[in-house]
Parts: C-alpha cells; sequence; structure tokens
C-alpha cells in the first residue's frame, strides 16, 4: 500500500498552514482568535492579549556573511514586534529561545543578545524567558511576542469595508532591494576575496534589509488620536500578496494607484541600477515590515497632514476585483507572488 505524498511546493506555505489549521479544535472561549491573523488574541478579563511568534533560521533568513549578529537580534524582535503592532496593539514582552552550534563563542551570543536587548529598549519590551539549546547546522532564533490592547482596539485582517481608504506607512520595497544589493557584493566577495564590498551609498536599503524598524510607534499615536483601523497588517511578505490576505479576510475587493505608492529614492534608484522595475519592488518585495491599514472615510481628515501615513487606493466590492490603475491611467489586476519560503 502506497500513502499519498504530496510536496509542500504543490500548496505553498499558505496552503499547508490552511491544511494544518482545518484539524484543530478550539477548546477555551478566551482563545478569542487562532490562526489565521498576524498574531492570536487572548482574553484576559479586562483587556485582550495578542500572541506571535517567529523562527529564524541561518541559511534561510538571514546571511551571517553579511548580517552582522546584533542587527541578526534586533531584526528577530522587530518582525514579532511588527505582528503585534499589525494587530493595533501594543508589545509588551518577549521570549526569546536559541540553538547554537559551537561555531559561536560566548562573546558571539553577546553580540546576537546585544541587538536583543537594543530591540527591548526601542520597542519598549520586556525579555522574559526562553531556551537555549544546541544545534547542529547552524543559529536558530524563535521569537515570542506578547502585546496588550482594548478588545475594540484591535484591527483584524478581517474589518476592512467597502469605501474604505487604503494606508502604508514609511516607504516600500527598500528592504528587498537591499537584499540584492547585499546578495551581489556578496558573489563579489566570494569571486575574489580582496576586494571590499562597496556598501556606503545603498546605506538606507542595506540597513532596511538587516535592522528593520517595527511601526510600535504607529499604533501609539493611532491611539492617541482615537483612530482604530477597520483592518491592518504588517508587510512582510510584499504590498500585493498583504493586500490579498485583507481581500480574502474581509471578504472585499481593492484599488490602488502607482503614483501613490511610497518609494524612497535610494531605493528607487539602487532598483535601476539591478535591472529591476522599482514599481515591483514596492508591489512584491518583502520584509519591509510597514503597516498596511484600512479606515473610514470619516477619519481621513484626523490622518491628513501625518508625514508618514500614504494613501494609496481604497476599498471596493469583491465583485469589482483587485487592481492597480497604473500612472498612465489603465487599471490592470493585482497580481500577489510575494515570498516563497518553499
Ligand atoms: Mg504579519
Amino acid at each position: 500500500m502506497s500513502e499519498k505524498r504530496t510536496e509542500i511546493s504543490e500548496i505553498g506555505e499558505f496552503g499547508l498552514i490552511d491544511r494544518l489549521h482545518q484539524k484543530i479544535k478550539i477548546q477555551h472561549e478566551s482563545s478569542l482568535k487562532g490562526i489565521g491573523d498576524d498574531a492570536a488574541v487572548i482574553d484576559a478579563g479586562d483587556h485582550v492579549k495578542v500572541v506571535t511568534t517567529d523562527l529564524l533560521l541561518e541559511g534561510v533568513h538571514f546571511d551571517l556573511s553579511y548580517a552582522p549578529l546584533p542587527h541578526v537580534g534586533f531584526k528577530a524582535v522587530a518582525v514579532n514586534v511588527s505582528d503585534v503592532a499589525a494587530m493595533n496593539a501594543i508589545a509588551k514582552q518577549i521570549t526569546v529561545s536559541i540553538a547554537i552550534t559551537n561555531r559561536f563563542s560566548v562573546e558571539a551570543v553577546e553580540a546576537l543578545y546585544a541587538g536583543i536587548n537594543a530591540a527591548c529598549e526601542h520597542f519598549g519590551v520586556d525579555l522574559v524567558g526562553g531556551d537555549t539549546t544546541s544545534s547542529r547546522s547552524g543559529l536558530v532564533i524563535s521569537v515570542t511576542a506578547i502585546g496588550e490592547a482594548q478588545k475594540e482596539q484591535l484591527s483584524y485582517r478581517s474589518g476592512a469595508k467597502e469605501n474604505d481608504i487604503i494606508c502604508v506607512t514609511g516607504d516600500l520595497g527598500g528592504a528587498f532591494v537591499g537584499l540584492q544589493v547585499l546578495e551581489r557584493e556578496k558573489q563579489v566577495f566570494l569571486a575574489n576575496p580582496n576586494m571590499q564590498p562597496e556598501l556606503e551609498k545603498y546605506q538606507i536599503v542595506t540597513a532596511r534589509q538587516l535592522r528593520p524598524d517595527a511601526r510600535m510607534d504607529i499604533v501609539h499615536e493611532l491611539r492617541e488620536i482615537g483612530v482604530v483601523p477597520t483592518s491592518m497588517m504588517d508587510i512582510s511578505d510584499g504590498l500585493a500578496s498583504e493586500l490579498f490576505h485583507i481581500c480574502k479576510a474581509s471578504g472585499v475587493g481593492v484599488t490602488i494607484y502607482e503614483d501613490k505608492l511610497p518609494i524612497d529614492k535610494q531605493t528607487f534608484d539602487t532598483a535601476v541600477e539591478l535591472n529591476m522595475d522599482p514599481i515591483t519592488c514596492v508591489l512584491n518585495g518583502g520584509e519591509d515590515y510597514e503597516l498596511i491599514f484600512t479606515i473610514s472615510q470619516e477619519d481621513y481628515k484626523k490622518l491628513e497632514k501625518h508625514p508618514d501615513i500614504h494613501f494609496i487606493g481604497y476599498v471596493n466590492k469583491e465583485a469589482d476585483g483587485k487592481h492597480l490603475v497604473t500612472k498612465s491611467g489603465t487599471a490592470v489586476a493585482l497580481k500577489a507572488q510575494g515570498w516563497k519560503h518553499f
């Protein structure tokens, strides 16, 4: 008797998550939201907790030939804080677990933790636990972040409504372009170790890849001005891919405008230099860890003048589809490529 074998690449990462998700039974009323958003939501009586976790593997998620250990530590915390921010919650605690090989010295592990501690200070979170174990193949880091909010302050992927305005923070595409620069310099170095990498002129994009920020600042600001996004995600897999998630969860379509997409000058110039289309980098480049969210029309006035929030389009009926309006005014179907881990 032969057992059926399905390759993970056939169904993809999200297909795999969907398939595993179907077999999970929720047993507690306090488990308000399980798999399917940026973080899980747990009822804690007078407030809710959000919990999210990420696993980072050397050689898959980071390359120590160009990523300094303190940056790897910082990024491991930032990507989890970003998922807490994506729920419109405030990050409070993290746990950090690592697996290391004997290739790492005590000083190297301390360098990693220097970055973790810097991130804790930057984001205002406490490191409250974790585990350390040995690994046979490279460095593994797993961070779990816990955040808090009032129930009514949370923003899920599923709340976007027709006519809502789509907002993104910061600028996009930089982390992806930065990764291409780092990979190129690595190849140059491998071919000729006497060549020193020329990274001076790429500082913004390489920093976006190596040491991304998380937009916890935006969550605090939204609290202060009294805006609760109708839906929200962080941009880890690329803008187009995240928009598809919001559309699917909310049962809506979207229209976004090419000329409204925020791109940094260095990102644009470097993409052109590398023969890449800057708009493709903005739409499909991942790891920017900015926020994408939707707001109701009446909240627009409160955010209109914000220097770091960009209004890129609006939510429409599901039946009207997902479109990108190009600079020449043509509406083209939006495609989600995102990151493929398998
Ligand atoms: Mg996320």
